[in-house]
């Protein structure tokens, strides 16, 4: 294996600690601006609540308590859900008076056994879920072209044409479709010393994607590209910037296609280490990417709004297995903040309340 570390002149005196303990405090003196809620109104639109959350009017109370403190007013629940699950919440948020207007619901899909007759299934019952007050579709996880399977026993490509009908239906209905397709391309790489995620990886046995049981990284982004440039009128909103944050003029791309949007979440950790290029990227691309953060934990949304908002340096990033480096501040300007936070989520999805926004 080539050495990539610069060589030291000789070997350490002391024995080196493991990358789990040795965590040095920063010494760099500078100033610190905590944004512990949003400088405006913001739109999660990657949203997973459990589903306790949207039980009752009470539960539904109390989430609105935990969205004011970090100044989410609008919570969109991706958790791929249809049927019961979604008239239930629906009823339950309309019921809600004071939170009636901060959740809405993405719809799933059922994409297992795809094959004669799934497509014309699929569009009813998505009609259905809209009729019950369904905004959008998602999230499409990626077990879609990682592992499910068709009803011929074949992996169901992402690009397969026996989905189209369902990506028109959603053109037709005005449902933007919110997907998550692979994971970053680290988890198909050798778990050795050189691999950005060896400690994700060495604490996450199901995020490790032999080549014999996979597609590849490349297949699966080849697979997604084909089905998004085919379907030129439906809105898809990629989540997690495609896993392209580590590799801005790759997203650039794909964002150059007219219907495509992205989403910011859980990949704080690529924003913040390239405060420059991120910035730039934001303010170029500032129509088409929404916030949005994956796992519902408020005490980590302040983490976000300060990256967007402040030019901060040098500050710790939420979740160490993800990252072994600190963030910096890309400081947006307001009027690139309102899209990302809320405008550009309104834009393509109807069913948002549009009123009272700034
Ligand atoms: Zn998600």
């Amino acid at each position: 294996m080539t050495e990539i570390r610069p060589r030291l002149c000789q070997a350490p005196e002391l024995p080196p600690p493991s990358i789990l303990d040795y965590r040095p405090r920063s010494t760099l003196v500078t100033t610190e601006h905590k944004v512990p809620r949003a400088k405006y109104p913001a739109i999660d639109f990657h949203g997973h609540p459990s589903g306790s959350w949207l039980e009752s009017g009470d539960s539904l109370a109390r989430l609105g308590g935990a969205l004011d403190g970090i100044n989410v007013r609008v919570m969109v629940v991706a958790n791929d859900m249809s049927g019961d699950a979604v008239r239930r919440s629906a009823a339950a948020i309309r019921a809600s008076g004071a939170m009636k207007d901060r959740v809405r619901i993405l719809a799933g899909i059922d994409f297992h056994d795809v094959g004669p007759g799934w497509a014309e299934k699929a569009i009813a019952q998505l009609e259905a879920d809209v009729a019950a007050g369904a905004v959008g579709v998602g999230e499409i996880g990626k077990e879609l072209g990682l592992s499910i399977r068709k009803a011929d026993g074949t992996r169901l490509r992402i690009d397969d044409p026996a989905l189209d009908p369902v990506w028109a239906a959603c053109a037709r209905l005005r449902l933007p479709v919110f997907i998550h397709t692979a994971d970053p391309e680290e988890f198909w790489q050798p778990i050795d010393y050189h691999n950005e995620r060896w400690l994700e990886l060495a604490l996450f046995p199901r995020r490790r994607y032999p080549p014999e049981q996979f597609p590849s990284f490349e297949e699966l982004m080849t697979e997604r590209d084909n089905m998004l440039r085919r379907n030129p009128k439906t809105t898809f909103v990629i989540a997690h910037m495609g896993w392209h944050a580590n590799d801005l003029p790759r997203l650039a791309k794909l964002l150059d296609l007219p219907n495509e949007y992205t989403e910011v979440g859980a990949v704080l950790y690529d924003i913040g280490r390239q405060p420059r290029a991120a910035h730039d990227f934001f303010v170029r691309y500032q129509d088409r990417i929404l916030f949005g953060k994956d796992s519902f934990q408020p005490e980590e949304y302040p983490y976000y709004w300060r990256v967007f908002e402040t030019r901060d340096d040098y500050f710790d990033y939420y979740r160490p297995y993800h990252a072994f480096w600190k963030l910096y501040g890309i400081e947006l300007p307001d009027s690139v903040l309102k899209k990302v936070y809320y405008r550009n989520a309104l834009h393509i999805t109807p069913g948002l309340p549009q009123a009272g926004w700034p």
